[in-house]
């Protein structure tokens, strides 16, 4: 799955207001350091949108992502039912696509998870579980 027009998107919100969604979550982050900002866009089932930036620290290992902080606001609201994540990130219209570490807490919560990035030409679907084959679990089950 790589063209958005092959997936199923059975939710009110467009793919293409999810990313702008995730841009205005952009133009929050806090990047002093790097200036590599990124927002993203968490869509649960009901059509809820929870956003997150990337936050930079002095200490730049605590660097918190944009889709994990977004993960973050989801289940401190109770929610657990993330159905897709669009990701934004630069200001090259380039396909940000999360890190290895963001892959993985997605994995956690639904690894059909569809994840939206912008490219010049196209909007990118893809499946968390095609992002990450083979992520980590406790249970050893793929
Ligand atoms: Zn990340």
């Amino acid at each position: 799955m790589t063209e958005s027009d092959e997936i199923n998107w059975p939710w009110p919100i467009s793919p293409k207001e999810l990313l702008q969604q995730a841009r205005v979550a952009a133009a929050r982050a806090y990047a002093p350091y790097s200036r590599f900002v990124v927002g993203a866009a968490l869509l649960l089932a009901d059509g809820d949108v929870i956003l997150g930036c990337n936050v930079e620290n002095a200490s730049y290992g605590m660097t918190i992502c944009a889709e994990r902080n977004a993960v973050g606001g989801m289940v401190a609201r109770g929610r657990l039912d993330p159905v897709a994540i669009a990701v934004a990130g630069g200001d090259s219209g380039e396909p940000c696509p999360p890190c290895g570490a963001c892959r993985q807490v997605l994995a956690e919560f639904n690894p059909d998870m569809i994840v939206l990035l912008e490219s010049p030409q196209r909007i990118i679907a893809m499946r968390v579980k095609e992002l990450l084959p083979l992520s980590f679990s406790l249970t050893g089950k793929i």
